[in-house]
Formats: C-alpha cells, structure tokens, sequence
C-alpha cells in the first residue's frame, strides 16, 4: 500500500470536518437540543401519560441515514413526534406504572459534561478525579444503606446487572462447584432468574418460600427449607430477599432473615432496586431495618433516587468480594489495584470502557442538595398511604394491606361478573385513555392494579386526578 499523500489526507480531513463544530456552531446545535428539551418537559403538565395510538410510529426517515447529514432542526422535529410522543411518558408526573422515576434534569446536564469530556472511569490512572467521583457516589449509596467501611460497589446499567453481578460474586464465594441451595419467593423479580441463568446456576436447588398475608417471605418457612435441605445434606447457598417488591412493594423482614443467614452460614442477598434507597427517609428506614446486614445488595437510582435510566448499582458488605470476582489484569492497563482515590469500577464489576455514570447522580446531590432527595422520597411513601387510604374508603373497591413502601394493589369487586375480567378491561381502559399509566399485576391468581407512586414530579394533585379517574372509569365498565 503506498503511502497516503498530504492532498489525501487533506480531502479526508476536511471531509469529516461536520464532526468537528466550531463554539458557534455548537453554541447553535446546543441551543436547539436545549429548546427541544424545554418543550418536551414543559408539555408534561399537561400532555397524557400514555399515547397507545401514535400513527407516527412506523414512521421512517427516508433514507434513515443519509451521505450528506440534515438539518438539525428537521431531526429534531422528527424526534418529537416519532420518538417523545408516541407510547407511555415516563417522565409524566401521572406515570405510575411499573416502577417509574422520573429522570432528573440534573441528571441530564451531568450526562452531556460527562459525554463531552468524555473522561475515562474505568481506571483510576486514567482519570483518577472520575473514578474518585464514582466511588465518592457508591461510597455514599452504601452509607444510605448502612454498610460498613469495608463495603464497595460499582454503578451499573440498571438492577438487573447489579443482581447479576452480585450473584455471580456469591458463586464465587460460596458456590464454586455448584449444588447449593437457593431460597426466594414467588414475588422475586424475574431478573433473579435470568441472573441465576447466567451464572450457570439455572439447574441449583430453588426452593420457593411462602409469602405472608403482607406478601412478605415467611421466616418459619424460609427456616424450615433451610433445616430440611440441612438435614438432607443439600448445603444452602443463596437467599435472595427483596426490599421491595414490584408487584406490591412489600418489603421482607429482612432482620430475620439476616439472622437466619448469619445462623446457618448462607449467603444474604438483597434485592432493593426498588426500595432499598428508601433508607435515606425515615419512613423507609422504619420498614428497611436489616438491609444493612446484606453480604450483596442490588439498587436502582433510576428508580428511588429519580434518575434517567441506566443507573443500578451493586454493593458488597465486603468490597473483597467484588474484587476477587471482577479484577482484571491484561497487561497493557498496569498498575490496578488500590490508589489513593480507591479501587477502580473495572476491578469491582463486569463492564470495562463504560458510561461516566457517577457524574449522573453526583451533578443533582451536589446541586439540589441530599435533603430534597429525601423530602421527595417521604412525599412518595406519604402520597401512596394517602392512596391507600382513599381507596379503602371508595365503594366497590378493595385494597391490599397498607404499603410498605410506595406501592399499591387494589382492585374493583363489581356487583357481578368475573372479578379478574372487569380488572383487566378496568386497567385497559385507563391505559388506552391515556391521563394517567397504571399496570396491572396478578397475585396469587388474581388480577389487581397497582398504584407505583415513584416520579419526583408527582404530588398530590396527581393522585387526586388519578383517583378521579379511576372511580369515574369503573362506573363506566360497569355500566357496559
Ligand atoms: C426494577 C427492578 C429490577 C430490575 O432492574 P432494572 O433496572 O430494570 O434492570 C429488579 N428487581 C426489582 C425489585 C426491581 O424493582
């Protein structure tokens, strides 16, 4: 291959000069982005939750990528009608389907200066202020939760790679050869099974523990499994609790279990995507007593601490653990190991080159301060009690047990009819008009709703409106 000559090079370089915007320029793109955010968040007051019906999904650039590029402003109008409408808001203030959270606006400022920067927080010699923000952020994470000084953690994608990454550490630190037991609830989220799957433990010895009127594990019976595969010779390896569950919110007694797990030898882990962030406002410190003691533990900022997704994290009660799983060693990024601003997120996790996560939920504590953080989180538990109560008291409807946390099962018991039926044509009928998202769950058979108040932008003229609609949408099917 010859040489490429200087005029070459020249043509390429001024060929891929789009890729290189002058501070006018870029002041201009970031102005527009920046407006087209503001519409978007400004319409959510008043825009629907859910656009079930958007014609403008199937909708396609012609062609999708074009030579030459487009006008920012046309792409951007795309944008708006075939991605931002179309299908549920989440960051509605109305959204309380699933687990919502919101995504902060901060959140949004810390992605772009991390993405411009794009500062390297993989390894501490790399960009050693990154990573001491990183672990500045889960050194914090696993304060909230109570853990001792010895715990360290990295932040994920989300809580289905934090579960992953902490059952694969209790495998190897507990499971190496297999035929452990492993101990949950019908109610544990389904990505404990996936994890399990990955883990090459798909086929370990799985006993479903009951659940109380509460939804919560039944201590007697999580024992009781524990001693008959001890006396049995099967060795228990792994209980997986949830500090939340997505179906009702409820919380395990997680004290007990703690203590049933120290007894016996068996690995704790819990899975808090959900709620085990609670424990920065007293109301969810006053149900989440015991999660402190987890050896591994699952959380999800993009849930209770209001992130844009793509934030979970994994924490070990013992950092070793992590290490001795996920540290790495090619040659060609020495030295590893402890620095002075800690251990790096590569030795303490699967992933490599990563997203500057911390920069995401370190840029809103710093500015908005810890204390509205956990304003928002009381508001939350105190608007699904204030639900919970409401609802009780609304003819025709019957609730669960009051929520642990900010999760609320109910359901309509029509004068006559298939109870589960008019439940599902009820949930269908709120989601298809579109003011306000709910799902819908089963339990123990039966179909409920679910009231999953999580957003930071949700108040209490939000569940008023949502209860409006509900009393008002039940009379509808009923008259049907
Ligand atoms: C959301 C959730 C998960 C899965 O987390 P992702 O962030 O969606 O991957 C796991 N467990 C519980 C209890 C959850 O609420």
């Amino acid at each position: 291959m010859p040489a490429a000559t200087r005029a070459e090079l020249a043509a390429w370089q001024a060929n891929a000069s789009p890729l290189e915007p002058g501070a006018d320029e870029r002041a201009r793109l970031a102005a527009l982005v920046f407006d087209h955010a503001q519409a978007f968040l400004a319409n959510l007051e008043k825009g629907p939750a859910n656009r079930p019906r958007a014609d403008a999904v199937s909708r396609r650039l012609d062609p999708e990528f074009t030579e030459g590029g487009r006008d920012p402003s046309d792409v951007l109008s795309y944008i708006a009608q075939c991605v931002d409408r179309p299908g549920i808001t989440t960051a509605s203030p109305r959204f309380m389907g699933y687990i919502p959270g919101g995504g902060l606006f901060h959140s949004a400022l810390g992605d772009f200066l991390a993405a411009a920067s794009n500062k390297y927080a993989g390894f501490a010699s790399a960009g050693p202020g990154a990573v001491r923000m990183e672990n500045a952020t889960t050194d914090w994470l696993a304060r909230v939760v109570g853990l001792p000084e010895s715990a360290a953690g990295a932040l994920t994608s989300g809580g289905s790679m934090a579960n992953l990454s902490a059952i694969v550490a209790a495998r190897e630190a507990r499971d190496c050869d297999g035929g452990g037991a492993v101990y949950m609830t019908p109610l544990a989220h389904h990505c404990i099974d996936k994890a399990l799957l990955i883990a090459g433990r798909a086929k370990a010895p799985r006993r479903t523990i009951a659940i109380d009127g509460r939804y919560r594990m039944s201590v007697e019976a999580l024992e009781a499994a524990i001693e008959s595969d001890i006396a049995a010779g099967v060795r228990p390896w792994l209980v997986v609790a949830s500090a939340g569950t997505v179906d009702t919110g409820s919380v395990d007694p997680l004290a007990d279990i703690a203590a049933l797990c120290e007894k016996h030898g068996v690995w704790f882990h819990v899975d808090g995507a959900y709620g085990g962030l609670f424990m920065l406002c007293e109301e969810g410190k006053a149900v989440l007593g015991g999660i402190e003691r987890a050896d591994t533990l699952a959380l999800d900022p993009h849930k209770t601490l209001f992130l844009p997704y793509g934030t979970g994290a994994v924490l070990a009660r013992d950092g070793r653990h992590l290490l001795d799983t996920y540290s790495s060693s090619a040659d060609y990024i020495r030295p590893l190991g402890e620095t002075e601003v800690g251990p790096s997120p590569a030795d303490l996790s699967p992933e490599l080159t990563r997203h500057f996560r911390a920069m995401r939920l370190w840029l809103p504590l710093q500015i908005a301060g810890v204390a509205a953080f956990r304003a928002a989180q009381s508001e939350k538990i105190g608007l699904a009690r204030y639900f919970h109560a409401r609802m009780r008291a609304a003819a025709g409807f019957e609730v669960g047990p009051p929520p642990d946390l900010s999760v609320v099962a109910f359901r309509y018991l029509p004068e006559k009819g298939d109870v589960d039926e008019f439940n599902e044509r009820l949930i269908a009928r709120v989601q298809a008009e579109g003011r306000i998202f709910l799902s819908g769950t089963r339990l123990a058979g039966r179909a409920f709703l679910r009231c999953a108040i999580l957003s930071f932008r949700t108040h209490l003229d939000h569940i008023d409106e949502t209860i409006e609609v509900l009393l008002r949408t039940a009379k509808e099917v009923e008259a049907e």
